[in-house]
């Protein structure tokens, strides 16, 4: 049997008053999903434990089958995954974001959303001047980089700048243990910002530290080959530590402009040598972080219209398979942000029946409820009848 997961990214939502009471699911077209639903079952999944944040990265390991309570380790080891940093058992990373501090307020996480090309320079420099002393810097895309340093037993507190914009910065910076190594550096850092070399970037700010994650094989857990279609690193990175293959697809940005199709046709592509693909579709959560209802329901409308008819057809040819389709958390659009509530799933395929609903929706009448988030794996991929 083949197995899809259809990861739309931040999808569920909440009732917005601008639809007419109705959530972004309930309104917009998506004919597709909605006929996979009346032919299979709906439920919930809790994505995000107790006590977590409901980040993409703790979201994406439960619907992958990965308990995050005991696998998640920290952000920038997932990124430096995905990058192809290797990463020794005492090795830390750490997001290095390049920021615009103005005096002693954070003015900008992102340094005004810095040239990618003024960024690679800059964290090329800071690299030249640290590696001599086992500092290593590596770009990545934007403001987005990466710092790793290798046999240190650290263990300190950071904070995402994102979330203390506009307040004093100060009090946020790292504590504990290394801490003070940290600082050194953004101290040293600062010279070569001078001059406004860097555009508006005038600092470091390092947060998102961890060590490589000690994740068993996805075929050890489940005993099936597989492969990730992404396009954010996050998601490539938990792939490469599954030892899923990480597949990549001309024209996929991690955007509301994304290659729908692309992602569709290297899926079913890779169902040839494999039995599991995951494909991540960021393009919901985006328009979900803008704010724009008009854009999140494009990107559902653009997921069911564009991407299931080539799926379903392709899968035909394999005979037995199965697909599940979920959001890894909400990212309503009046909030702007992730919500820790269940999501929305459906599965659909062989030994599935129907269980009466027709509207994939945030209200449908569960057949399931996935209490603890990364059971839905053995749910999805190992009962032998779903509503049986
Ligand atoms: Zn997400």
């Amino acid at each position: 049997m083949k197995f899809v997961v259809l990861l739309t990214d931040g999808m569920s939502d909440h009732k917005i008053e601008a639809l007419g009471g109705k959530t972004v699911m309930q309104y917009a077209k998506k004919p597709n999903m909605d006929k996979l639903l009346t032919e299979g079952v709906g439920g919930f999944i809790k994505t995000t434990p107790e006590g977590y944040y409901p980040g993409s990265d703790i979201c994406n390991l439960s619907v992958m089958g990965y308990d995050p309570t005991i696998y998640y380790s920290g952000r920038s080891p997932l990124e430096a995954g995905s990058q192809g940093i290797e990463l020794g058992k005492s090795d830390m990373a750490f997001r290095c974001n390049l920021v615009t501090l103005d005096g002693e307020i954070m003015d900008d996480f992102s340094a005004h959303h810095i040239d990618a090309k003024v960024a690679q320079a800059c964290i090329k420099e800071l690299d030249s001047i640290f590696r001599p002393e086992g500092i290593e810097f590596y770009p990545g895309v934007g403001y987005r980089n990466l710092m790793v340093m290798r046999n240190v037993d650290f263990d300190m507190k950071t904070t995402p700048p994102h979330d203390i914009m506009g307040q004093g910065w100060k009090k946020y910076l790292p504590t504990g243990r290394g801490s003070e190594k940290l600082l050194d550096i953004m101290q040293r850092a600062k010279s070569v910002f001078d001059g406004g070399k860097y555009a508006r970037a005038n600092s470091i700010w390092f947060w998102g530290e961890g060590r490589k994650p000690d994740m068993p094989l996805f075929k050890e857990l489940y005993g099936l080959n597989g492969s990730v279609v992404a396009a954010v690193d996050l998601i490539r990175g938990i792939g490469r530590f599954g030892g899923l293959d990480v597949i990549d697809v001309p024209g996929a940005t991690g955007f509301i402009d994304t290659n729908f199709e692309g992602k569709a046709e290297y899926a079913l592509k890779t169902l040839e040598k494999n039995d599991y693909v995951f494909i991540h579709v960021e393009a919901p959560d985006e328009a979900g972080h803008m704010g724009s209802v008009e854009e999140k329901v494009k990107a559902v409308e653009n997921i069911d219209s564009r991407m299931l008819p080539i799926l379903m057809e392709g899968l035909k040819k394999f005979g037995e398979f199965r697909i599940l389709i979920t959001p890894d958390h909400p990212t309503p659009v009046l909030k702007r942000t992730h919500v820790a509530e269940p999501v929305p799933a459906i599965i659909y395929g062989t030994g599935v029946k129907p269980d009466g609903n027709t509207t994939y929706d945030e209200f449908m009448k569960p057949t399931f409820f996935i209490e603890n988030g990364y059971r839905i794996a053995d749910y999805f991929l190992k009962s032998a009848v779903i509503n049986g």
